[in-house]
């Protein structure tokens, strides 16, 4: 039988960072992995640049059914103290956009970071580590592992949620919360590509690596990016930000043309240039391609004509189905391509400022497995960094 202080079960972006905070305060901690490298979702992210964190992470961008559980760690371990971190290892790296930080070279500079700090303080990370039984003792736990027996003080549970399973993702958070009686809210593939009706497909086969800066809605919640067409449907940045805020059966509103009143516009064409066709001035803003795609599916009644030949109200439509096109996804890609899990473990169930289970002493859920579901952009990251920092205090 081992004994340590600190047992964290994933060795992922919040239970690396769990094990740096803790073992910086002198706790003996070892880490379990079941797979056969650590951070595999780190060294993945981010087209293998990892974006670690952003500028203008804040509460806001986060889904939980309780708004406010992930502002007190937020506040406690910032963007800025992941950046101090990166830069105090000469980790160069760049904002791409929107305040999104990348590596400049690759993602396993992050993975080598967290390792780096882990032995600093002792941390003993292991790999092929599986966890077979945990027992609640009067004090702390007893786990049963692939390696043996061990007894810890503090357990962490930081295994992550159900997205990309051929990277390791299991349930295994979610059912240890259930073995201990705390509530697990049902959960979704986030952050994920939109499939379509083959109807649908049809109607846009070949445009499949054509993208439109849009303005995508979806209950109350709007972003503004490129969407990209696919041949199983619809990507891009804009599609999977919404479709953490999309359920079965609603429709997406997309506006293809983001800056301008499209109305106005083509009556402005209408005088300035009246030989002129739809789908040239469409495409002033959309791919020729995809512009010439979109007449002939929704206007084709009347695109062939010169812009004086239409009336008003065939402006009107055609402004109307451009900027408030209403799409109606048949699900998404699921987990096997969803950047994350939301839902999860109920936030009611932990404490915000220690994120020990209320009902378990002893017992710690961080990171995703938890109902806190960032924004694409770097914020599911600084999410675990926070929440793997704050545990890491009191562990
Ligand atoms: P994870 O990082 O998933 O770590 C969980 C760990 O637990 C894994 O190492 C896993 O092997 C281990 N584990 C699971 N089950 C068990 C078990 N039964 N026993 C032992 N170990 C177990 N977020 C961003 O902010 N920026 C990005 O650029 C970004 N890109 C992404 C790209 C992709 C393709 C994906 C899938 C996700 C991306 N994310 C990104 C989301 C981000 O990776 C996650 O939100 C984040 O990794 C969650 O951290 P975590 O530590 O909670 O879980």
């Amino acid at each position: 039988m081992q004994k340590v202080d600190v047992i964290i079960i994933g060795a992922g972006a919040a239970g690396l960072m769990c094990a740096i905070s803790a073992g910086s305060r002198g706790r003996s901690v070892v880490v379990m992995d079941h797979a056969n490298k650590v951070g595999k979702k780190i060294l993945m992210s981010g087209g293998g640049r990892c974006n670690f964190t952003n500028y203008y992470a804040e509460p806001a961008n986060y889904l939980s059914k309780n708004e406010h559980f992930c502002k007190s760690a937020m506040s406690r371990y910032t963007q800025w103290d992941f950046i101090g971190m990166v830069e105090k290892h000469g980790i160069p790296y760049h904002e791409k956009k929107l305040g999104q930080l990348f590596c400049d070279n690759k993602a396993k500079d992050i993975v080598n970071m967290l390792l780096e700090e882990c032995s600093e303080v002792d941390a003993d990370v292991r790999t092929h580590c599986s966890v077979e039984q945990i027992k609640k003792q009067d004090e702390g736990f007893l786990l049963i592992t692939s390696q043996g027996k061990w007894q810890c003080q503090s357990l962490v549970i930081a295994t992550g949620g159900l997205s990309i399973p051929t990277m390791g993702a299991t349930g295994f958070g979610y059912d240890i919360a259930r073995q201990f009686g705390l509530k697990v809210l049902d959960t979704t593939a986030g952050l994920v590509p939109f499939t379509l009706t083959p109807h649908l497909l049809e109607q846009f086969e070949g445009l499949s690596g054509t993208s439109a800066d849009s303005i995508v809605s979806c209950n109350g919640q709007s972003f503004r990016e490129n969407i990209l067409w696919t041949h199983r449907g619809l990507s891009g940045p804009a599609i999977l930000q919404i479709s953490s805020y999309w359920r079965p059966g609603d429709s997406v509103g997309i506006n293809l043309f983001p800056d301008i009143d499209l109305l106005e516009h083509l009556k402005e064409r209408q005088q300035s240039n009246p030989k002129s066709h739809l789908n040239g001035v469409l495409s002033e803003t959309l791919t020729k391609k995809l512009a010439d795609r979109l007449c002939e599916l929704w206007f084709v009644d009347f695109y062939k004509k010169p812009l004086a030949e239409l009336s008003n109200e065939q402006m009107a439509a055609v402004a109307e189905q451009c900027q408030s096109w209403q799409l109606k996804p048949t699900g998404t890609e699921g987990y096997r391509t969803a950047e994350v899990t939301l839902g999860g473990i109920d936030t009611d169930e932990v404490s915000s400022k220690t994120f020990e289970a209320k009902k378990v002493q002893d017992l710690y859920f961080i990171g995703e497995v938890l109902d806190v579901t960032g924004h694409l952009g770097g914020y599911n990251f600084q999410w675990a960094w926070a929440s793997g920092h704050a545990c890491g205090q009191y562990v």
